[in-house]
Order: C-alpha cells, then sequence, then structure tokens
C-alpha cells in the first residue's frame, strides 16, 4: 500500500471509533485466516452478576460475602466487582461501611484472588488455584460446579483457612450480536476459536451458544499466547481479540492483537487495534478495512 492508502485507511478506522497503532497492524489484518477471542468480557457481556450461593459452612451468607467481597475489592476482574455488587446489596442492611483489613492480598491472573481477611486465609477462583494452593475440593463442591456449569454459568470456589466452605455462581451472557458476528466471521473464511481461563463446562456452554465449534478453556495466560504461537506455526495469520490483563500476552504475539475499549489498560497497551466502541461487529470492520486498503495497492 502506498503511504497515503494507510493513512486514509487509519484514518476511516479511527473515525469509526477503531484505533489502529500503525501501518504494520492495518497490514497484518488483511491476511488475517483466523480469529481467537477470549470469552469473558470479550464475547460476553463482561458483567456477571451473582445468581446463586452454595454454602457448607455456619457462617451468615452476609458476614460470608463481605470476607470475599474484602479480598475482591482489590481486583478489577468482573467476577471480583460481582461479588463486591452482590456483597455490597447484602450489607446495605448492616449498616457497616468498612471492608475488614486485607493483608497480604496476591491477584493470579486467569485463577483467582487469594489474601489474608481478618487474618483468615481466603482464596477465591476456579479448581487450579485451589490446586495450586493444595487446597481439596471436597465432592459436594464439585457436584455443585458441574451443575452451575452446566447452566453456561461459572462456580466460583471459596475456601477459608484452606477448607472450601462454598460456591458462588456468576452468570454472564453473551453480547448481543455475537452470534451473528461468529457467523460472518465463518463466511469470511475465518476459522474462529474461544479460548477462556474459564473451565471446560462453561466454556463448552458458552461457546455453544456462540455458535463456536473450537474451544480451548482453562487456559493461563502464557497458555492462551501459546496456542496463538502454535496457530502461526501451522501457517495461519491470527488476531487475538481480548480485553483483560490475562490475554495481553496473546494480544502480544498475535498477528494483530485487538483490544476491546472498555478492557484494561494493560490489554490496550499490548494491543495493535483497539475497538474503542466495544463491538464485537467493529472485528469485521476492522478486517474488512484493512482488506480495502490493501486490495486497491498490490
Ligand atoms: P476469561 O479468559 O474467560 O476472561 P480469566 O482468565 O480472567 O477468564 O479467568 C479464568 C477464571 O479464573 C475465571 O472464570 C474464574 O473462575 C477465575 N478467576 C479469575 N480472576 C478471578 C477473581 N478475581 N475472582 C474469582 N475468580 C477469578
Ligand atoms: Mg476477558
Amino acid at each position: 500500500a502506498t503511504p497515503t492508502a494507510v493513512m486514509v485507511g487509519t484514518g476511516v478506522g479511527a473515525s469509526r471509533g477503531i484505533l489502529v497503532k500503525g501501518g504494520q497492524a492495518l497490514e497484518s489484518s488483511h491476511k488475517v485466516n483466523c480469529i481467537v477471542f477470549d470469552k469473558t468480557g470479550t464475547l460476553t457481556v463482561g458483567k456477571p452478576r451473582v445468581v446463586d450461593t452454595r454454602l457448607w459452612t455456619d457462617v451468615p451468607l452476609h458476614d460470608f460475602y463481605e470476607l470475599i467481597a474484602a479480598a475482591e475489592v482489590n481486583s478489577e476482574h468482573p467476577i471480583a466487582k460481582a461479588i463486591v455488587d452482590y456483597a455490597e446489596k447484602l450489607r446495605l442492611n448492616q449498616n457497616k461501611l468498612v471492608w475488614p483489613k486485607v493483608e497480604d492480598f496476591v491477584s493470579v491472573p486467569g485463577q483467582g484472588v487469594k489474601a489474608l481477611v481478618e487474618n483468615r486465609e481466603v482464596v477465591i477462583g476456579n479448581s487450579s488455584i485451589m490446586l495450586d494452593n493444595k487446597i481439596t475440593i471436597p465432592v459436594c463442591a464439585e457436584n455443585a460446579l458441574s451443575e452451575i456449569e452446566d447452566m453456561a454459568q461459572s462456580g466460583i470456589l471459596v475456601s477459608i483457612d484452606r477448607e472450601v466452605v462454598g460456591v458462588v455462581a456468576v452468570s454472564d451472557p453473551l453480547k448481543p450480536g455475537a452470534c451473528e458476528v461468529i457467523s460472518f466471521l465463518k463466511s469470511m473464511n475465518i476459522k474462529v476459536i474461544m479460548v477462556t481461563g474459564d473451565n471446560h463446562g462453561t466454556a463448552k456452554m458458552t461457546a455453544k451458544e456462540a455458535g463456536i465449534e473450537n474451544v480451548i478453556a482453562e487456559a493461563k495466560p502464557a497458555e492462551k499466547a501459546n496456542h496463538v504461537k502454535d496457530l502461526q506455526a501451522l501457517g495461519y495469520t491470527v488476531a487475538m481479540v481480548g480485553d483483560g490483563v490475562n490475554d495481553s500476552p496473546a494480544l502480544a504475539v498475535a498477528d494483530v492483537g485487538m483490544a476491546i475499549g472498555a478492557g484494561t489498560d494493560i490489554a490496550i497497551e499490548a494491543a495493535d487495534v483497539v475497538l474503542m466502541r466495544s463491538n464485537l461487529e467493529d472485528v469485521i470492520t476492522a478486517i474488512d478495512l484493512s482488506r480495502k486498503t490493501f486490495s486497491r495497492i498490490h
């Protein structure tokens, strides 16, 4: 492409809320034949809500939520926000205005959080954070998880002082239009893959709703990036679409990293293209724009 064509293409993109960082990103976009989508906050609305709680403890519900929300208040993850919102609601009638004291907060991207809350060790997240901390998942919790996953919801395990005492069910619906975007991309001969840190059950159900056959679940941030590299090794030109800290390694290695504008700053920094309107249709617009810009030139 001539520098002028690239400038025009970049300008047209910007006017539609598609920020392309440099001519290379615009050029690579027209060769994309495989798109990897993150699930949470990318294909889904990203505003999960707490819809159910299973407890195996005497701790009252509002105390349980206060304890876990105190830890989650320090996390940017949408699931953390859902838990904090829910705790706030429960707290309204308790008249408590200060969160319990939190020490040693650790956020593990793609897995969950860990902290000392009023001297109790609280671990919140998926099975892998429990395994890494050598916390046993009891059969009651396993069963609760599979029931929750069958409804395309995510089950979040909660352990207090190394014992799993509860599972929080959160629901995060697909973005409106997600199915249409996926089927349109397939009609453009683009291979579509979903990759997520979420568990297999929830991932499979969500992918099915979206019309995606290729699903990679329980992927940690580095594994998301490795999947992108594997696809590149197979000869694909890969675009990665994501919103989270957990997506940033994959966004960086992809031929074209596309960040959802509403996503985290780290994802936006790692990406080559930013979809300012946080609209999935703009993935199609970006590729289309690049195809038009570069087909003029050859
Ligand atoms: P996705 O790839 O779908 O955006 P993530 O990689 O961010 O998901 O997270 C994967 C899983 O890790 C979540 O589904 C959840 O089970 C767990 N998780 C991550 N962060 C948190 C958190 N702050 N609180 C609870 N669970 C979390
Ligand atoms: Mg995400």
